[in-house]
């Protein structure tokens, strides 16, 4: 008898028949009060040395469908060490087969970053003496919002993650760059501090993270589609970052996801927006060139289209805050599969390449800063 469970921090998924572990019947649920759904999450109990055959049978109705091409799921033994494990799309259905060497064993879409550990991590950051934490509100489901503050330049720098709560990368990716914005020692760090000051927003949507949503909040909103008319009512999140900028003004920003489809890390700035020219076009190349220099993860040549001149839609935050203020503002994707042009056959990318992806970005902000204006 095997017993499927998904009723805890950031857990998705909807059994439909388990009796048979060579037939076990799955659905994704969709977010809250949004039609989006990919992210999964669930732990598999009583399965020890019987060869387990799971069908998403859902999955061709997943927000993301070429996400799921050359895709493999990841699982763990202990929730800390997270390896892959195949998977096969065909006809609409995800198929994940796996013998597990344990009897209780967790498949996700990718490495879940639990809220019990970004609450122990942002505590550790309030002791660090070189950050300072404070709340800047609540979320819908009163969560603190947190915002870190680190260094005294001229500079306004904003880094910004996880508004779309399913790309847990995201955190991965924070806790690599806020140990090094926090690390005395690190000459980068220093250089970076001394010209700038710092504000991170690490996690934005902490209200679908803990609900298992792929891409909303509890109210049902995108919030990476909310930065012209977000409201307190619906997006509280981003309207409070929001108001925190227009205090600080902005000179860079980075805001950190995840991309289901492309299987490579890549940089998307702010073509498109109405007042794109030149400077826009010779920053972003150059914090570009710079990553590629610093990062055997990263790569320039996949990506997204840039949209036509002035077509770029003002409801994202990168363009947003691009048109805003004037500045370098860029989105940041990782892969839920692996990065191609480095490829981990064990572990894909995963959460250790994402967190130096973090401290690799902290470094090109460095060199870049003395730029910005
Ligand atoms: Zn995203």
């Amino acid at each position: 008898m095997i017993t499927i469970k998904s009723d805890f921090d950031h857990g998705n998924i909807r059994v439909v028949d388990a009796n048979d572990p060579g037939d076990v019947r799955l659905e994704i649920r969709p977010d809250g009060k949004a039609p989006f759904f990919q992210w999964f999450y669930f732990r598999v109990e009583g399965v020890k040395e019987k060869a387990l055959r799971m069908r998403i049978e859902n999955a061709g109705g997943a927000s993301y469908v070429l996400g799921w091409s050359d895709y493999r799921a990841v699982a763990s033994y202990d929730g800390e060490d997270w390896f892959r494990v195949d998977a096969r799309y065909e006809d609409g259905v995800l198929t994940i087969e796996h013998a597990p060497r344990a009897e209780t064993v967790e498949y996700a879409y990718f490495a879940p970053y639990a809220t019990s550990r970004y609450r122990r991590f942002m505590e550790a950051q309030e002791r660090a003496p070189l950050l300072s934490r404070s709340v800047i509100g609540k979320t819908l489901d009163g969560q603190d919002i947190d915002l870190l503050s680190a260094g005294e330049g001229e500079r306004a720098l904003w880094v910004i993650a996880r508004q779309h709560p399913g790309e847990t990368m995201g955190s991965w990716w924070m806790e690599g760059f806020l140990e090094r914005l926090a690390d005395a020692d690190d000459a980068a760090g220093r250089a970076l501090r001394a010209k700038a000051t710092i504000r991170v927003a690490p996690c934005m949507n902490l209200d679908g993270a803990r609900r298992g949503h792929l891409r909303t909040n509890a109210a049902g909103a995108d919030l990476n589609r909310a930065w012209r008319n977000a409201s307190m009512d619906v997006s509280p999140e981003v309207c409070l970052v929001r108001e925190k900028m227009r205090e600080t003004g902005v000179d860079f920003f980075l805001d950190v996801h995840g991309d289901e489809a492309i299987p490579n890390n890549f940089l998307d700035g702010a073509e498109g927006i109405p007042s794109w020219d030149a400077r826009h076009e010779a920053l972003f190349a150059r914090y570009s060139g710079l990553l590629l220099n610093e990062s055997t993860d990263f790569q320039t040549k996949d990506g997204y289209p840039a949209p036509p001149p002035g077509k770029a839609n003002l409801d994202i935050a990168a363009n947003y805050v691009a048109e805003t203020w004037g500045c370098l503002s860029m989105t940041l994707e990782m892969p839920f599969k692996d990065a191609n042009v480095n490829p981990d056959p064990v572990y894909g990318w995963s959460p250790e390449r994402c967190r130096k992806l973090g401290r690799d970005n902290l470094a090109v902000m460095a060199r870049i800063v003395d730029d910005l204006r």
